[in-house]
């Protein structure tokens, strides 16, 4: 099980060579019940539209992508690139939403 965490790391938890605009998982931890649990963080971004510039991931240059949520004109982008980072992740793919310009 993956919980999907969009609450930056402080710089001294992240692991050596990324920051918090690359998406990363946690070490997989062992529940009570003897199932497995691990935190994946997805980075993500309120950006004020229309965008002028992209947030992008530090790791891989891939522009973040806009969802669906909204709050009022501003909109959520997130990572794009999590299974770039975690290829064993089991999270979701949000459907991309193309950007109107
Ligand atoms: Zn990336």
């Amino acid at each position: 099980m993956e919980i999907i965490s969009n609450i930056p790391r402080p710089q001294h938890a992240l692991p050596q060579g990324t920051d918090n605009s690359v998406p990363y998982a946690g070490p997989w931890r062992e529940m009570r019940d003897g199932s497995l649990m691990r935190l994946v963080y997805c980075p993500g971004e309120w950006k004020k539209l229309p965008v002028e510039t992209l947030p992008i991931c530090s790791g891989c240059g891939t522009p973040f992508r806009k969802t669906d949520e909204r709050l009022g004109d501003m909109a959520w982008f997130e990572a794009d690139c999590l299974r770039r980072h975690i290829q064993d992740s089991q999270a979701p793919v949000k459907p991309s939403i193309p950007i109107s310009v």
